[in-house]
């Protein structure tokens, strides 16, 4: 398909409330959300659209990803990502990735330079170190976790950040950018960097999750999602509905972003709140938190 037809839709983390103002957020994600508009209006790439979405939203230190992301047990920043191109099914990840300022950008790194689709740990850093990324030196003074106060363990997620596009090319394209789930031990990886799980894209949907990644792995969620679409025939908010309800089932909590190539947009969570919002060529924009 190609045309005027486009949507962009972001999430910045599922789960339950854990502050009262969100207007710092929200205003950083509707910032995002018309770049991006002008971006996909200008008939610009849905992968290089949903990376610079990430990006920015890392910057801002609002969530925890990048740089509001928190520690691991051990004291240690070691933040997950991953983006797909849904033209080709190519795909970038890294994950317990340390010391550096995007983690959306060395997982692009990985797609556009290696033949690999997930580097991990010291690997990731012995190859991104030879491209001109940018670093983080001082862990310490650059992180600025965006949530600081204890937390329930019932309540640790939320923060995460994600982006879908459909191009006027009809060109899908997802990411998802994490520090992962807070209190995280060590060399733990969750759903987002694991592609199929926290982040897809085909020719038919884009989609990226957030929540408690095991359960969305046990689901393989985010490719689940293309998959009922292909062999059930279901609509869009069918299948991701079915998504949601088998990882609901098994006891986890959170939700996803899904674009088809028609520029439907779905965005269902079974948590209390959900940042997410959107953008299409139908002139809508939106964004919530409940
Ligand atoms: N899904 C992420 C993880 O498990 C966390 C989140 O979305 O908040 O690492």
């Amino acid at each position: 398909m190609s045309g005027s037809v486009w949507a962009i839709a972001i999430h910045g983390g599922a789960g339950p409330s854990y502050k009262d103002d969100y207007s710092a957020e929200i205003a950083g994600m509707k910032d995002v959300l018309s770049d991006a508009k002008n971006a996909l209006m200008k008939g610009r790439n849905a992968l290089d659209v949903v990376q610079n979405a990430l990006r920015t939203l890392e910057d801002t230190g609002h969530f925890i990803a990048g740089r509001g992301s928190s520690p691991n047990k051990d004291g240690k920043w070691e933040l997950d990502a991953a983006i797909m191109d849904g033209t080709n099914r190519n795909a970038g990840a890294v994950g317990a990735l340390r010391g550096f300022k995007s983690p959306i950008d060395c997982a692009r790194t990985v797609m556009d330079d290696s033949p690999n689709i997930l580097l991990v740990g010291k690997g990731a850093t012995k190859f991104l170190k030879k491209r001109d990324l940018e670093r983080v030196t001082n862990p310490n003074r650059y992180y600025k976790p965006a949530v600081t106060k204890p937390l329930e363990v019932s309540e640790l997620q939320h923060g995460t950040v994600g982006a879908v596009a459909l191009d006027s090319e009809g060109r899908l394209a997802a990411a998802t950018s994490t520090g992962g789930l807070l209190n995280k031990p060590p060399g733990r990886l969750g759903d987002t960097p694991i592609i199929g799980a926290g982040t897809w894209a085909d020719e038919r949907v884009a989609v990226s999750c957030t929540g408690q990644g095991e359960y969305f792995m046990r689901v393989n969620a985010a490719s689940d999602v293309s998959a009922r679409i292909r062999y059930t025939r279901s609509d869009l908010a069918n299948a991701t509905a079915c998504v949601l309800e088998d990882i609901s089932l098994l006891g986890g909590q959170g939700g996803l972003i899904a674009i088809d190539r028609l520029g439907r947009v779905s965005m269902p969570f079974n948590t209390i709140s959900m940042k997410r919002g959107f953008a299409t060529y139908r002139g809508e924009f939106e964004v919530k938190v409940f």
